[in-house]
């Protein structure tokens, strides 16, 4: 027995010995092959020293635009993508990277938890806004930008007390606390909001508080979609903006919506108008996530292609404004959605599996100063970490 492990060792020492030799072998080789191409792609390899993104503080973005697609997850965009001969606005992006959306409690986040991570830089629990997992207030990137002197923007085709939106302004231990949600607007310094949910300022239940008037006072002008058409609006530059487009919820683009495009540019000329210092703005197509818990396909393309044109003017006003870091990224998938095999172009059989979330990683694109760092695989809270090294803040 004990020969034959010695023989054994001896065979595999020897194997070892010949592998070793083979592996310098090759070692050499492989050197004199980098060696030959170093010395004929010295200009390209100059390229690649250039400095890495974290050092590039002098490119400095002096506009952040953060556009969330609520439960845009990789079939949605592939979906919105094959319905509409094969394009989409997304594909201008050249920085696309994952983030993993789990929650701090759930491995499926809700959109409460995944808009904390973006906004506070934090995993907290579902349907935590602005707070962390014990329930206490984190400052938020809008709450930063303030700070630093930069005008702050929010803009969304749900409520604009609803989670995404919620948790870039509010601190509340639920995001169902919508008239709490809404106090936070007054004394908030945002200078431009729209979206729905007028019945959260205005009549509410919880007391006889009228938000909208408090925030008149404060000198905003405040609309809302039953006094005003909102592809009518100019706001002034020298006062903050609000406009409800809803008393609760707004239509889909299918039934009509159609404000999310002119406000998302409104808002834009607005907030460019309102610090020289620079802006930080949020976007949410927040219905694509709607589509995704009815399962129901066209509502899902619908809602990206329209949040995809406002992509794309988007990145049109980084043309003139090359200063301008845009971020497009989704909270978390919805539906379970898929794209079935007797599927064609411009004709998509599709399934579900779920009426809830699911837990798939989620493209982030980035385009402008210090898109670089979004490239690879990292926590969705990794936005927000991004987003405040890149500031410098
Ligand atoms: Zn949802």
């Amino acid at each position: 027995m004990k020969l034959l492990i010695l023989s054994g060792a001896v065979q595999n020492l020897d194997h070892g010995i010949t592998f070793m030799y083979m592996k310098r072998r090759l070692t050499v080789f492989v050197s004199l092959v980098s060696c030959i191409l170093l010395t004929r792609c010295h200009s390209s390899m100059e390229i690649a020293r250039s400095p890495s993104p974290a050092v590039k503080t002098e490119i400095r973005p002096t506009n952040v635009i953060l556009m969330i697609g609520d439960g845009m997850g990789l079939t949605q965009i592939t979906a919105g993508m094959y319905s509409n001969g094969n394009h989409l606005e997304l594909e201008r992006f050249k920085s696309i990277g994952f983030q993993k959306s789990h929650a701090s409690n759930k491995l499926v986040t809700d959109s409460a938890a995944s808009a904390t991570a973006f906004a506070c830089g934090k995993k907290t629990y579902n349907g935590a806004v602005g707070v962390g997992t014990d329930s206490l207030p984190i400052k938020t990137l809008l709450e930063s930008a303030k700070e630093h002197g930069w005008a702050t923007g929010l803009v969304a085709s749900s409520s604009i007390v609803h989670a995404t939106p919620a948790c870039f302004i509010a601190h509340n231990k639920s995001r169902k606390n919508y008239e709490e949600i809404a106090e936070a607007f007054p004394g908030s310094g945002i200078d431009y909001f729209v979206g729905g949910g007028l019945k959260f300022f205005q009549n509410r239940t919880k007391d006889d508080r009228d938000l909208c008037q408090e925030l008149r006072n404060e000198g905003y002008v405040i609309e809302d979609y039953f006094h005003q058409d909102l592809n009518n609006i100019k706001p002034d530059p020298t006062k903050p903006y609000g406009f409800l487009t809803a008393n609760e919820d707004p239509l889909p683009v299918e039934s009509g919506r159609d404000y999310l495009l002119p406000a998302t540019f409104t808002g834009l000329q607005h907030l460019t108008a309102r610090s020289s210092k620079g802006f930080f703005y949020m976007v949410e197509g927040s219905q694509i996530d709607w589509g995704g818990h009815a399962n129901n396909s066209s509502y899902i393309i619908s809602e990206l292609l329209e949040f995809d044109q406002i992509i794309g003017k988007v990145l049109d006003y980084t043309e003139t404004h090359p200063s301008t870091l845009v971020i497009v990224t989704g909270d978390h998938e919805t539906g379970g959605y898929s794209i079935l095999e007797s599927s064609s172009m411009n004709n998509l059989n599709t399934a579900f599996t779920t009426i809830g979330h699911t837990a798939d990683l989620i493209p982030v694109f980035a385009f402008g100063p210090g898109a670089e760092a979004f490239q690879g695989i990292y926590e969705n809270t990794a936005i927000y970490d991004k987003i405040m090294s890149l500031m410098g803040w």
